[in-house]
């Protein structure tokens, strides 16, 4: 065999074995310009909060990443606040929340991400779930009737809602929440984790008074986030330390994770291609489909963001099928990544009044800035080999429902 075709072969064989990472929503991939601004700082030795030219070129690193981050999230600089996560974040809003504003209690949606509900739950606060409705938008007559009580006991409230929901993609009518919050004297929380990029935040002008994004969901690296705050809850503080981030969130700022964060704000727009994307998911929808006509998708009936499918192919549990993509090389998630990674029943699907059974046969399927066409064609390739060993041992799925 001539030389050339064996170094063929083997890459194309290598190329076949690339893993295919569908999984965005829990973490996106580094983006070049992010990657790029985190090692040089890296390189940095320093402290930001010194004096000398090394401090110095520390904290001007910190305060272009904060323009930067500002800029993509429609905020002013000065409502930036860099912290550890978008968890410490929420975290601040919450519990720091409870501390410095006159609250009398915290109002969640049953869809929000653990972050806020282990938040509310460490508040101190007597907390009250709002839920969902079938199609996954918040219930906003619930909500309504907890402002009335409110309205009625003299209570003030802080109330969390999430933008995007991360399990489903469901948008929620934020609109219509700050409607109502902010023409009232009650507190609004937005966690914009996974609208940041994909959304246009406007937080200076929205009704929000605080919102939480965060760095490795679009394509800065993991272990950084922000709190956006306004002035009149710029007392709210969860770290008090050494007087970083005028006073609001103490401990030495990580100057390489602030300026990856800074870069992927700044450049994740000119990577990721919402209609391309967009276009990579119906693929993946009509494929489904076809694979199996009962194939539901959650959160069907309301807005949702066009990078992210929630489905369950009754009968075909998700630890079964995440099993046979992984031995695929197919990286998808079966809800929110859980820190014990294992497969749990999604509390969000619970809230939507999705029938136990079919939950437990959801999975996510993400898309972000590098997905490519070859990644739908060999996901789809692989889950109908799922459903096809499925059918032989099985027979055909039962048909399900619309929930
Ligand atoms: N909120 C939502 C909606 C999320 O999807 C996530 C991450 O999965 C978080 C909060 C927590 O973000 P971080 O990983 O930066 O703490």
């Amino acid at each position: 065999m001539e030389p050339w075709v064996g170094s063929f072969g083997a890459r194309a064989e290598k190329m076949a074995r690339q893993p295919v990472y569908l999984d965005h929503n829990a973490s996106t991939p580094l983006l070049p310009e992010a990657r790029g601004a985190l090692v040089d700082a890296l390189d940095l030795s320093g402290n930001p909060s010194s004096v000398h030219a090394q401090g110095r070129a520390l904290k001007t690193l910190i305060e272009t990443a904060r323009d930067q981050v500002a800029t993509a999230a429609g905020a002013q600089r000065g409502q930036v606040v860099f912290t550890g996560s978008a968890t410490e974040a929420i975290t601040q809003a919450i519990v720091g929340g409870a501390r410095a504003l006159p609250l009398d209690g915290i109002v969640v949606s049953a869809g929000e991400h653990a972050a806020v509900m282990k938040a509310a739950e460490a508040s101190g606060l007597p907390v009250s779930v709002v839920g969902l409705l079938a199609s996954g938008l918040v219930d906003l007559d619930s909500l309504a009737a907890r402002f009335d009580t409110a309205e009625a006991r003299g209570e003030t409230l802080l109330v969390c809602v999430q933008w995007v929901n991360n399990e489903t993609g469901v948008i929620q009518p934020i609109a219509a929440v700050s409607a109502r919050v902010g023409a009232s004297r009650h507190f609004l929380f937005v966690d914009a984790v996974q609208a940041f990029g994909k959304l246009d935040l406007d937080f200076a002008a929205s009704a929000a008074d605080m919102m939480a994004v965060s760095g490795h969901k679009i394509g800065g690296p993991a272990g950084i986030g922000a709190l956006l705050v306004k002035a009149h809850a710029d007392q709210v503080r969860l770290i008090p330390g050494g007087g970083q981030e005028l006073g609001r969130r103490g401990g030495t700022e990580s100057t390489a994770t602030i300026a990856g964060f800074g870069a992927a704000a700044e450049t994740f727009g000119r990577h990721y291609d919402a209609g391309r994307i967009g276009g990579l998911l119906a693929q993946i929808e009509a494929g489904l489909l076809a694979l199996s006509p009962d194939c539901m998708v959650f959160g069907q009936a309301a807005p949702r963001l066009g990078n992210v499918v929630n489905f369950a192919v009754p009968g075909i549990g998700n630890a079964f099928a995440m099993m046979g993509l992984d031995l695929a090389g197919v990286a998808v998630s079966a809800g929110s990544a859980c820190s014990s990674g294992k497969v749990g029943r999604s509390p969000v699907l619970a809230a939507m009044g999705v029938d136990p059974a079919l939950a437990d046969c959801g999975l996510r399927v993400s898309l972000g800035w590098n997905s490519t066409e070859e990644d739908v064609a060999r996901f789809l390739a692989a889950f109908g080999e799922i459903v096809g060993r499925h059918r032989t041992r099985h027979g055909r799925a039962t048909i399900v429902a619309a929930a």
